[in-house]
């Protein structure tokens, strides 16, 4: 099987999360990345190398040593997560495509370093007060990484151009469609939308 990467990035709060499990549930050809990461697990919600693989800031810093991250971010202070190797192969060689929930820069690397193998998407809100209310109705931030969440989405949104495709996360049953669509067009024919499409 041709192995491909089909990556949705986002700022936080845009809905990349609920669009790639979506796709995943409908999808037995898709298998998520679970990326490495050192922040806390949120309680019960998460479970560890099934939403992220939890580390220490030791255990991630001796991965970087060894070299078993295809790319890595800080993406908040004190904050490392990052995509492994291990991981795309350990999908790729269970006969799978691989889907991405990555930060914006994270998503840039894996797409440079993948190329036409890889399809970027980049998930955006309608406006920032969109953005806002989805992050507070998510209930899972605190003042504090509510704030830093929101100080990056101006940086974040300036890459969106970079990207292979914008996608405007409205309605949520049009956005499972439009992304639904690409995936289909990515996979079955490696199509990729016209250059600075956004759906
Ligand atoms: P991200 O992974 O980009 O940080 P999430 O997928 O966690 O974002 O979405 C943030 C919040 O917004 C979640 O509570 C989610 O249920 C909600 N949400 C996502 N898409 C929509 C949408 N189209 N309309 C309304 N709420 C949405
Ligand atoms: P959260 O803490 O909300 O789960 O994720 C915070 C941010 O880190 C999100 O934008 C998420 O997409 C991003 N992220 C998750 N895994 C990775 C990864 O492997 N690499 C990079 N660069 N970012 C990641």
């Amino acid at each position: 099987m041709d192995g491909k990467l089909i990556i949705f990035s986002a700022p936080s709060g845009s809905g990349k999360t609920t669009i790639v499990r979506h796709l995943l549930a409908e999808n037995t050809n898709l298998g998520f990345s679970i990326s490495a990461c050192t922040r806390d697990r949120r309680g019960r919600a998460e479970q560890n190398g099934k939403d992220y693989y939890f580390l220490t800031p030791d255990e991630f810093k001796h991965k970087i040593d060894a070299g078993e991250f295809v790319e890595w971010e800080e993406v908040y202070v004190g904050a490392f997560y990052g995509t492994l190797k291990s991981e795309i192969e350990r999908l790729w060689a269970s006969g799978k495509h691989v889907l991405f929930d990555v930060d914006v820069q994270g998503g840039l690397k894996l797409k440079k370093y993948y190329g036409d193998k890889a399809l970027a998407v980049f998930v955006r809100v309608p406006d920032e007060e969109t953005l806002r209310q989805r992050l507070i109705g998510r209930g899972t931030e605190t003042e504090d990484s509510l704030s830093k969440r929101l100080f990056k989405v101006h940086f974040e949104m300036s890459f969106q151009d970079q990207f292979d495709v914008v996608l405007v996360n409205d309605d949520l049953q049009t956005s499972f469609r439009k992304a639904q669509k690409l995936v289909d067009d990515f996979v079955s024919e490696g199509k990729v939308p016209e250059r600075g499409a956004i759906l």
